[in-house]
């Protein structure tokens, strides 16, 4: 059973996952995408029995679970980081405080074939994909052990990607993870001053600036942050005030895949397709957030190394203004 760790000084937790790896030829120092062939790959059609039973997909006829036809699958993951069945067991050691890693960890694959990204696949699946976070969320809500859901995605080997058929991953968690804590307690006190959403002001000063606007449709707006940690880093936010994901309709899902689907274009054509995270952070399940917690897309290009100076200090050094970036991305002709 992986364990959750508390970090006593900071209270940042972590996840020793000592079943997963250990020794320490097994580090690797950059992670290398596995290119397999298509009868080899886990998330093709016809091989799905090389995953594990699978949770959910959207599928054309015949609807049969674990056979091809589908156009959106999701599985558990087969290493997973946490483990779904089991009780927390929270547990003070001394000074330390401890629980078993309980959580669930899916993998939502895009797409059935093999060498679609997301950036190319048409925006109605890209649509198909944005309901599957959602119908998971709103499954993993019920789940009372659970406090938060992220959903993120890695593409790329330099990003952690380690099969190449586009997927992204969902892990729930039975705590508030610190960099969400850090926006939620930042939303609560500009709240408690103003009286109003901090992504809301954002919004409305961005809007009118102009200067960092990368994509705008009639429900979302990207741009990049004023104060980017990364080059070309993007957040993706919905225009109407909304705390959780999981609550959006149907005119968001259809407004969501064109801007992101417009969004990852325009940093391919710019960067010449790098490797990417993207994070959904929404707001924790059971947090009455909903007035001052914003939900958004993040989206970070992997063009820089996080060394020394970020590690020891938590600054971060940007070789690009985003100011800059957002120009370039905006004017690209796609
Ligand atoms: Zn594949
Ligand atoms: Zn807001
Ligand atoms: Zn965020």
């Amino acid at each position: 059973m992986p364990d959750l760790r508390r970090d006593p000084i900071v209270g940042r937790w972590v996840i020793i996952t000592t079943e997963r790896s250990g020794r320490p030829h097994d580090f690797i120092p950059v992670q290398a995408v596995r290119h397999l062939a298509t009868t080899l790959c886990p998330f093709c059609p016809g091989q799905e029995r090389l995953t594990p039973k699978e949770i959910m997909a959207y599928r054309l006829q015949p609807l049969e679970a674990n056979g091809p036809n589908w156009t959106v699958r999701v599985v558990p993951n087969k290493f997973p980081a946490l483990q779904v069945e089991g009780d927390l067991d929270r547990q003070g050691l001394g000074l330390y405080d401890r629980m078993n890693a309980i959580g669930a960890h899916e993998v939502i694959i895009e797409t059935p074939n093999h060498t679609d990204s997301l950036a190319d696949m048409p925006t109605k699946r890209i649509e198909d994909v944005l309901w599957a976070y959602r119908d998971r969320m709103l499954d993993l809500k019920k789940d009372i052990r659970f406090r938060y859901i992220l959903i993120f995605k890695n593409h790329g080997g330099p990003a952690g990607a380690t099969l190449e058929h586009s997927h992204s991953q969902l892990i729930a968690l039975p705590i508030i993870p610190t960099s969400v804590q850090e926006e939620l307690d930042g939303c609560r006190i500009h709240y408690i001053q103003k009286e109003r959403c901090i992504y809301c002001d954002i919004l409305r000063q961005d809007l009118s600036d102009g200067g960092r606007i990368v994509a705008e449709n009639s429900e979302f707006l990207c741009v990049t942050p004023y104060a980017p940690r990364f080059p070309f880093e993007m957040w993706i936010l919905p225009k109407r005030h909304a705390a959780y994901f999981e609550e959006s309709q149907k005119l968001q899902f259809e407004s969501l895949a064109p801007i992101l689907s417009e969004t990852l274009r325009r940093m391919d054509r710019v960067l010449a397709k790098p490797s990417y995270n993207f994070i959904l952070h929404s707001s924790p399940l059971h947090e009455k957030a909903g007035d001052f917690y914003h939900w958004h897309i993040e989206i970070i290009p992997k063009l820089t190394q996080v060394a020394g100076f970020e590690w020891g200090t938590g600054f971060y050094i940007n070789p690009v203004a985003p100011e800059e970036s957002a120009k370039f991305l905006r004017e690209a002709v796609i």
